[in-house]
């Protein structure tokens, strides 16, 4: 039996509770083989995938490879700058997945992809075969388009802290040691990239910590574009919240960066150099290595795939989803990845019993924080069509402009709830 678009929907409204065993009268005995399946990543799209093929066919041998023991999210790591979650509150561990899903966590890193033997290699040296593979490995970035900029500065004394954990800290600390008056210099890359509102949300906090313990420090964002996303949103949020704190220069307005220099503490732009006590770049991104080193990324950096069932065109069997995936008009963001695994995990059960994959529709909400009490957000649902996933026209929307303050505050309510569904649809 295939699942059909009705089941899927019905399965995705229940949530947490319950697995789908019995939903749709699978037996334990329905495959006398097992068929397995590996994911590799075990961030927003590959546990969300994990998790609910588990959910749809709990017959399945489901391998997670994931090298960290617990994952900290990039959503809410900006609130964490702020002063408003800390790591621990972003930080979740991947029991419920083993014990109460029956996934097979394997706390390792792929090193390898064989596509014709449909193996993975480990880092131990293990090698895992699959009869589908799941490709969810995020980002990487591409430090060498700005001089003087490596992995090693990253790490060390400009963190781009774009992959929550030790980079988030060491932003964190920089903010609490800066003087009051100093500059904190933040560099959002151009598109495509991870979180389109992500860099604006965390002007919008650090602005909220320095308000409150350094009002007379400054931001000074250096963009690679000319316009970001939820722009007059942000920009009507700054004036009313940060008066005078924040200045954002376009790319063509002395924002476009070409180097830095790590000694000095100095960014080099078109136009000049900018001085700063803190400095937070973030580098162009491309899929994470291994989709590369698999040979599924394209020229361009990204993984092209059949949006109906998210397989790779460049290697059947191997599905890629999240950042790393070309997902048409849907933005590179947690919520789109736990929904492209909700679609892959359906898509892959019934590949696996020689059924079509469904066509259900994708969903995608951004919440962000401007302040405590101020959220903004932009939603949207996506379908497939001939030029790949789209966005329905009417279907989505974006935080009036003159919404009140009862509004901001509302959404500000609905970030932190989403936050907390989300997690525990995944990892809960
Ligand atoms: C500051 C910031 C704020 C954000 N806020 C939001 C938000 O409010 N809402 C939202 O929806 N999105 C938000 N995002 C975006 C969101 O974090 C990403 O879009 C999402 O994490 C993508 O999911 P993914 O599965 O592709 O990658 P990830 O979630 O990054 O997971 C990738 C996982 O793969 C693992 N991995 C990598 N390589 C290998 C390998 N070779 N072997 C095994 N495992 C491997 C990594 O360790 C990692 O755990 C934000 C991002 C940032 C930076």
């Amino acid at each position: 039996m295939s699942i059909s678009r009705r089941d899927f929907n019905k399965l995705l409204l229940a949530g947490t509770a319950g697995s789908a065993f019995g939903l749709f009268g699978i037996s334990n005995t329905a495959f006398a083989a097992r068929k397995r399946v590996v994911v590799i990543g075990g961030g927003f799209g590959g546990a969300a995938t994990a998790k609910y093929l588990k959910k749809l066919d709990p017959t399945l041998s489901v391998t997670l490879i994931e090298p960290k023991a617990a994952f900290v999210t990039c959503p809410f790591s900006n609130w964490v700058l702020g002063g408003l979650k800390t790591m621990k509150d972003i930080t979740h561990t991947y029991t419920a997945l083993r014990n109460q899903y029956g996934v097979n966590v394997i706390a390792d890193r792929a090193v390898a992809i064989d596509p014709v033997k449909n193996s993975v290699k480990l880092s131990s040296g293990k090698v895992i075969g699959y009869d589908r593979l799941v490709v969810s490995p995020g980002i990487d970035f591409k430090y060498d388009e700005i001089a003087g900029y490596s992995k090693k500065i990253a790490d060390s004394s400009m963190p781009h802290a774009w992959q929550a954990g030790p980079q988030t800290v060491l932003l964190h600390k920089q903010l609490q040691a800066m003087k009051n008056g100093g500059t904190v210099v933040l560099c959002p890359p151009g598109n495509p990239f991870r979180c389109p509102p992500g860099p604006y949300e965390r002007a919008s906090l650090i602005a909220y910590y320095l308000k409150r313990h350094k009002p007379k420090s400054k931001i000074v964002i250096l963009d690679a574009k000319e316009k970001f996303s939820k722009q007059g949103l942000f920009t009507k949020g700054w004036e009313r919240l940060y008066p005078g704190m924040i200045e954002w220069r376009s790319s063509t307005g002395g924002g476009k960066v070409v180097g830095v220099d790590a000694k000095t503490m100095t960014v080099e732009t078109e136009l000049g150099a900018v001085k700063g006590e803190v400095i937070n770049l973030i580098p162009s991104q491309k899929a994470g290595k291994i989709a590369f080193e698999a040979g599924l990324a394209n020229e361009k950096g990204w993984c092209p795939i059949d949006p109906a069932s998210f397989e790779s065109t460049m290697h059947k069997g191997i599905h890629v989803i999240g950042d790393s995936c070309i997902a048409g008009a849907m933005p590179k963001s947690g919520f789109a990845a736990s929904s492209q695994g909700k679609v892959t995990a359906a898509a892959i059960v019934n590949l696996l019993r020689g059924q079509e994959p469904i066509s259900p529709s994708l969903v995608n909400t951004c919440y962000s924080l401007v302040g405590p009490n101020y959220g903004v957000s932009v939603a949207g649902v996506y379908r497939l069509s001939e030029a790949g996933i789209v966005e329905i026209p009417g279907s989505g929307g974006l935080t009036p402009v003159d919404a009140t303050d009862d509004q901001l505050e509302q959404e500000a309510l609905f970030a932190d709830g989403w936050y907390t569904n989300i997690c525990k649809d995944i990892w809960g």
